[in-house]
């Protein structure tokens, strides 16, 4: 399902300021926000930072997906319709934007211009996540709510990545729960 999402640092937290890259599938809170949390325990040993660096900074055009897929493998995406869950070994690495064959140009998401469902911003130097929703007061309604004050309405959820897991489908607005 494509459900667009952000991976991004947290700039200023009292002005609603981040900086990040895409992500196309499945960006919703049990997808992409479980995926996030999970990643950084396991692949990256609990460091926000070193997965920022990966996430971000290594791959600035962003990701078609990164949920379920096998970090072992080098990222990179043939064409736009690799679609993630179809049984193409392609779909198994982490399908980056900027790397194989689909060769996009850094693409730098903000506040300013983040057209995404869903926002994950985190601080490197503390365990936290903040998924942010533009659509949460009405949700699948197209509407840019970026920039608007207050933008702490935007906040869904605020996540302790050293703490319980979340349950992540209650995360989801109740559109998404299966
Ligand atoms: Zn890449």
């Amino acid at each position: 399902m494509s459900t667009r999402g952000c991976i991004a640092r947290l700039i200023d937290r009292e002005r609603g300021q981040f900086k990040g890259v895409f992500h196309h599938w499945d960006s919703y809170p049990s997808g992409l926000g479980k995926t996030l949390f999970d990643l950084r325990r396991t692949r990256f040993g609990g460091s926000t930072k070193d997965m920022l660096k990966v996430l971000i900074d290594d791959h600035p055009a962003g990701w078609e997906n990164i949920n379920g897929v096998d970090w072992n493998l080098k990222p990179g995406c043939y064409y736009k319709d690799d679609f993630p869950g179809q049984g193409n070994p392609r779909c198994m690495r982490p399908q980056c934007r900027c790397h194989g064959e689909q060769g996009c140009p850094p693409d730098e998401f903000t506040e300013e211009n983040a057209d995404a469902e869903y926002v994950y911003a985190f601080t490197e130097n503390d365990s936290k996540m903040l998924i942010l929703c533009p659509y949460l007061k009405d949700v699948f309604k197209v509407q840019r709510t970026f920039g608007v004050e207050p933008w702490d309405r935007l906040i869904l959820a605020e996540i302790d990545l050293n703490g319980d897991e979340p349950n992540w489908q209650a995360l989801n607005p109740e559109e998404l729960r299966g």
